[in-house]
């Protein structure tokens, strides 16, 4: 179950929980509780007065009944024929009739005597009100609550009996309510507010889970190797705080990654990134069909300044010579410190003649000032007087595809120049496959003169 989920439940359950709570106590106190005593009172007193009228009308009506009925001569008249039996009878109650068990009596009568012409009693008139629902209605309003029949056999847990102060079997209901035409309503309602919570829930639960979605694309990018991912989560908040050391994290894996590759004296890139680059520029170049060149570089007679001037000195033309190396290679050149006073140059998207030239050009960049050595730079005693240095290079050249088809051999093929180079006099550059375009001639005055020529 993701965080979000979980979110959603409790949001649903905060939002949810005390309407549903209200409602569960409602109805356990409506359920519970019952009729007050006060409305037990209310109804008796109204029930008795509306049976009490009600009979009035029967017996009137039952003595009009009883009269016709003794003109007729006939001992016993009911109005309505079809009354359902058995009868309360007013003025006596229920008790005068005792009722079968699960059985309920059918209407509520009052009785009156039929007498014949010598006035002796011949028999009796019945009025009767049927105990309908029409009629429990009339005193369901009289009493103020809902009024149900008793039967004997009946539920009495679920209603309270008015009594006998008033003479019909009658109880209060306290049943819940049947469903009534607002039941699906209700139902309708509640499903709705379980919706609008549950959707709510979920977009609180959204809020509240979106930095940590954010912050978690933002690692999920820097776990697949992609260090410019910023997780971009403001405010001062935990979110907020999390995302500022994220932050710094992929800022400080992107400096371990870039000294990683980097060559900690020169500033220039280490062997390590000198073999992914030669792989990945060889793809390259190959992929789109367009040349390599390659340049290995070796100080000449570099010993000789490191036991003259001493190492640290000679750290010190390294560095040089590596700015000087940097300022006149083009931005998309990328130059490698191989290992001690060796360097690789890499020329994506040049053929021999441009590698030629780069190849010259940093010759005359190394040749043409010396390196200067002294106190400025603190290498050397304090004091002493600045010590400049002649120092020249040797490179051998080699271009993909011309000479080789994979980086290792284009590497190798540069390599074997760089040895002809230096076997060529040094301070010289060579094309692969024992070509010398050029030669410096020390005899000559500093000055630079191409030695043999031939195509590679
Ligand atoms: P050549 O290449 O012209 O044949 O002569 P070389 O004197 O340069 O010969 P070699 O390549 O054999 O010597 C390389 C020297 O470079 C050895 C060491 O004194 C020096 N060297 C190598 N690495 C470093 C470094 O990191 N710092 C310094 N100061 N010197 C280094
Ligand atoms: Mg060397
Ligand atoms: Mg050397």
């Amino acid at each position: 179950m993701t965080l979000r989920a979980r979110l959603a439940v409790a949001f649903f359950v905060v939002l949810l929980g005390p309407v549903l709570l209200g409602a569960v106590l409602v109805a356990s106190v409506l359920v519970t509780a019952g009729p007050p005593e006060a409305q037990l009172d209310q109804a008796n007193l109204g029930v008795r007065m509306a049976v009490a009228a009600r009979c009035q009308h029967l017996a009137a009506t039952a003595h009009g009944l009883a009269l016709e009925t003794a003109i007729r001569g006939d001992p016993l008249a009911v109005s309505p024929a079809d009354a359902p039996s058995p009868w309360v009878l007013c003025g006596v109650g229920p008790s005068s009739v005792p009722l079968p068990p699960g059985n309920r009596y059918g209407g509520l009568a009052a009785r009156a005597e039929v007498r014949g012409p010598s006035g002796s009693l011949i028999g009796y008139a019945y009025a009767v009100q049927p105990l309908d629902q029409a009629f429990l209605d009339q005193l369901s309003a009289a009493a103020g609550a809902r009024l149900t029949l008793l039967d004997e056999g009946g539920e009495a847990g679920a209603r309270l009996e008015l009594g006998a102060s008033q003479p019909l079997p009658l109880a209060l209901s306290t049943s819940p309510a049947p469903p009534g035409e607002d039941f699906p309503v209700l139902i309708a309602a509640g499903l709705a507010a379980g919706l609008i919570a549950g959707v709510l829930g979920w977009w609180l639960a959204g809020l509240a889970t979106r930095p940590l979605g954010v912050l978690l694309g933002a690692v999920d990018r820097v776990a697949a190797g992609d260090l410019t991912a910023r997780p971009r989560v403001g405010g001062r908040d935990e979110a907020g705080l999390l995302s500022h050391g994220i932050d710094r994290l992929i800022a400080e894996m992107q400096e371990s990654q870039r000294l990683s590759v980097t060559d900690a004296l020169t500033g220039l890139g280490n062997v390590r990134h000198l073999a992914e680059s030669l792989r990945r520029e060889v793809e390259r170049a190959s992929r789109f069909g367009r040349a390599l060149g390659v340049l290995v570089l070796d100080l000449d007679r570099f010993k000789t300044v490191n036991d003259t001037y001493g190492h640290r000195a000679g750290d010190s033309v390294l560095v040089e010579f590596a700015l000087r190396v940097r300022g006149v290679i083009r931005e998309v050149d990328l130059a490698f410190r191989q290992g001690g006073e060796e360097f690789v140059i890499l020329l994506p998207e040049t053929d021999v003649p441009g590698s030629l030239t780069a190849a010259r050009r940093i010759g005359e960049a190394v040749r043409e000032r010396t390196f200067t050595i002294g106190h400025r730079r603190g290498v050397v005693d304090h004091g002493a007087p600045d010590v400049m240095v002649p120092i020249t290079v040797s490179i051998g050249v080699a271009v993909f595809p011309r000479h080789a088809l994979t980086g290792t051999e284009v590497l190798d093929a540069a390599d074997e120049a760089l040895y002809a180079a230096k076997a060529a006099g040094r301070d010289t550059y060579v094309l692969a496959n024992g070509v010398v375009p050029e030669q410096r001639s020390r005899a000559s005055g500093g000055t630079t003169s191409p030695a043999t020529t031939a195509a590679g």
